[in-house]
Formats: structure tokens, sequence, C-alpha cells
């Protein structure tokens, strides 16, 4: 029976009652010239997204997997619609998308429904790979390699049997150690597998919760399924220990990673972001006022237009026609390496394992629902979530007069 959110049917049958849940949702309006309007009541957005993340939970306990907690957080302009975050396991709503007070059109309804999809697909992943994590212990290990051997009871000699009892004695090994295990041995098992090397955490209750649920207890759980969260773990996961040799730091000579790849895919979009904003801040500054002297911000040596504006503005020249053409064309390659930068990161961001396995998901409902990438980007600016505006192209004040 297949079960997982990635499976093309049980995403069908989630879009199915996305539509039904949807219905309870909508009101009709007859707008000038008899045109029909079906929006959404701003005050009501909340409910629907805690109703379709309802079907979620529902979703997780079938698979006894553990529910994360939902909630409703500023996460900020830079096109954040929601996240999942697994220390604390559990799924954050940008606020910004649920306290519109106007009515918003009903396509806003699917884009926010395939990025609550996204998250929990998220947590799904995190709850897989720790299954994974725990189909390694070595009381699992030795009871599968007695479920092995019992298996092949009938191809040798009575004596050299398994017999039911020792298998049974086995199960219950592996069933006591992990029971019994504290927090402190689970916090252990966490720090030595589970934390990322961006310093991520993972829940340990979400940890203890999938104590006797090892991978290969998934019913319906294809071996492809297993490969992949095998996939996920080494993309995200390091052991110290076993991956290090117990060095103290990752930098010395001879290590085998740099970085978990989702960690260091965060860190340079998170950079990308940071240089996205600053260059912002300068092309806004630039753009709001026509210019009568040369810009306060620090300029880049880095580049030639750099070079040029801080040789004029050092030099004290006059703030000429020249001296904004060196402004803009400074901020003009500013703004380029900004976003080639950001493109960059992102195209990287959506390349580790864990990224491309939700972006292919969203791109199926998409397909399944009939909407487009554009349409998210509008929703995104609609809602605040993401800036309407960002890295404008620097105007030309020399074509104005001066
Ligand atoms: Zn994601």
């Amino acid at each position: 029976m297949p079960f997982l959110l990635a499976d093309p049917g049980v995403m069908n049958q989630h879009c199915i009652n996305f539509r039904i849940i949807l219905e309870k949702y909508v009101n009709v309006k007859t707008v000038a010239e008899g045109k029909i309007r079906r929006t959404i009541a701003g005050e009501r957005f909340g409910d629907l997204v805690y109703d379709l993340s309802q079907m979620m939970v529902n979703h997780f306990r079938q698979a006894c997997h553990p529910v994360p907690r939902l909630a409703y957080l500023p996460l900020g302009a830079s096109g954040t619609m929601a996240n999942f975050d697994p220390g604390n396991w559990q799924v954050a709503i940008n606020i910004a998308l649920v306290c519109s007070r106007n009515d918003l059109p009903i396509k806003f309804a699917p884009v926010v429904f395939s990025s609550i999809y996204h998250e929990y697909r998220h947590a799904e992943q995190f709850s897989l790979m720790i299954r994974y994590v725990w189909a390694q212990h070595p009381a699992w290990l030795r009871y599968q390699n007695m479920v092995y051997n019992a298996e092949r009871n009938h191809l040798v000699l009575k004596p050299f049997q398994v017999p039911p009892i020792a298998l049974e004695a086995a199960l219950n090994e592996w069933k006591t150690t992990v029971t019994t295990m504290g927090v402190g041995a689970i916090e252990a098992m966490i720090l030595r597998s589970l934390s990322t090397v961006g310093g991520e955490r993972v829940s340990a209750a979400a940890v203890a919760s999938l104590a006797l649920y090892p991978l290969s207890t998934l019913r319906g759980c294809s071996q492809e399924e297993i490969n992949r969260a095998a996939l996920w773990f080494q993309s995200r996961f390091r052991t110290w220990v076993e991956e290090f040799g117990g060095r103290a730091s990752l930098l010395e000579m001879g290590r085998m990673f740099d970085l978990d790849e989702t960690g260091a895919a965060n860190l340079a979009s998170g950079e990308a972001r940071l240089y996205g904003g600053t260059v912002d801040k300068e092309l806004k500054e630039w753009n709001a006022t026509q210019p009568t002297g040369f810009p306060g911000w620090p300029v880049s040596s880095k580049t030639a237009e750099g070079r040029a504006l801080d040789g004029l503005r050092r030099t004290r020249a006059p703030f000429n026609a020249d001296a904004m053409r060196a402004c803009r064309a400074y901020l003009t390659v500013r703004r380029e390496a900004a976003i080639d930068l950001i493109t960059a990161t992102q195209g990287w961001y959506e390349g580790v394992p864990l990224e491309a396995d939700t972006h292919a998901l969203e791109r199926q409902i998409q397909k399944a629902l009939k909407f487009s990438g554009k349409l998210v980007d509008t929703v995104a600016k609609d809602a605040g979530v993401l800036k309407s505006s960002y890295l404008p192209p620097p105007k030309d004040w020399t074509l104005t007069s001066i």
C-alpha cells in the first residue's frame, strides 16, 4: 500500500480533499456586468490553512510519523511562505499569508496548499531519515540478522537452525534497548548521527517517538523509498565520530566532506540574501531622490566601476553628470552581481536532494491543480511574503535636468 506524500495516488487524493475543503471557504459574488468573483474572506484564510494542515496531520498519524506542530510566524519578506524546523518539529506558516483583512482571490489557495504540502513533505523526509538511523542501531541489526538466518532454516541442519525463541529474544532485546534509552542516550545518538554540521538540531522527542519504527518496519515502504531516505541522510547528516575519525575539526586534513549540502546551500543563500538586501537598500536610496552628492555607502573596489567611483569621491570631484554616471555604473554592476549570486545559490539550493524532492512534488501539484509558477510569485508579492520590487535598476539621473 503506497502512502507517502510523494506517491502520485496519495497526492491525487490530497488534491481532491483540498478542493472539497476549499469549497467550504468560497464566497461567490456577482460583480459588474454579471461577472462572478470567487474569493475567500481574509479573516477565514487562517482557518483554511489550519484545515489543510489538519489533512497532513491525518496523513502523519496513518503513517505513524510524529506530527509536527503548526505555527503562524513572521518569516520575513524574502519569499518564504512556510518552513519546517526539525529542532522544534514545527511547520511554520508566514503570518503575512493569513493576516490579510481583504478578501483573497481563490487562486491564492492552491499556491498556499502546495507550500504546506512542501513543508510537510520535509517533515516526512526527516521522519524517514530518523527511521533510517534507527534501522542502523546494533540491536536492530542483530535482530534483522537473526530474521535473515531464520528464513533460511530449511537450508541448514537442525542444530544450526534459529529457534523461534531466539528470534523472539533478539526482538525483545531490541525493544528493551530502545525503549529504555534515556533522553541523554537519545541526544547522544542525535549528536552522533542526526545533528547537521550546520548546527541544525533534530527534536529528541520526535526521534524517541520513532524508536520502535526502523525504516524497514514501515508498511509498504519500497526499497526505492529506503534508498532515497539513505541519500537524504547522507546529504544532510554527518556522523562526527565515524566520518571524521574523532578529529576535532572538519578543517583538519583528510576530511571527507566540506559541509552537509543543505547547510552549505542555506549558508550561501543566506549570504546572497544579505548581499542582495544591501544592494537593494542602496538602489532604493539612489532611486528615491534625485542625488546631489556622492552616496554615503561604502564602495567596493573589487570592480573597475567601484574603483572609478571611489576615485572621484576621494578626490572630491564635482558631482556632475559624469559622477552620476559613475554612481549608476557602479550600482548596475552591484545589482547584476547580486542577481547572479542569488540565482546561483537558488539553483544550488534546489539541487540538494531534500529540496529537489519537494520541488518535484510542488510541480506535480501545480499540474494537478492547474496553476503556474508565475502565480506563486504573484501570490507571494500580494501577501507581502516577497518584496514587490526587489533590486530595481538604478535610475539614470543624467537623463533628467541637472
Ligand atoms: Zn524546502
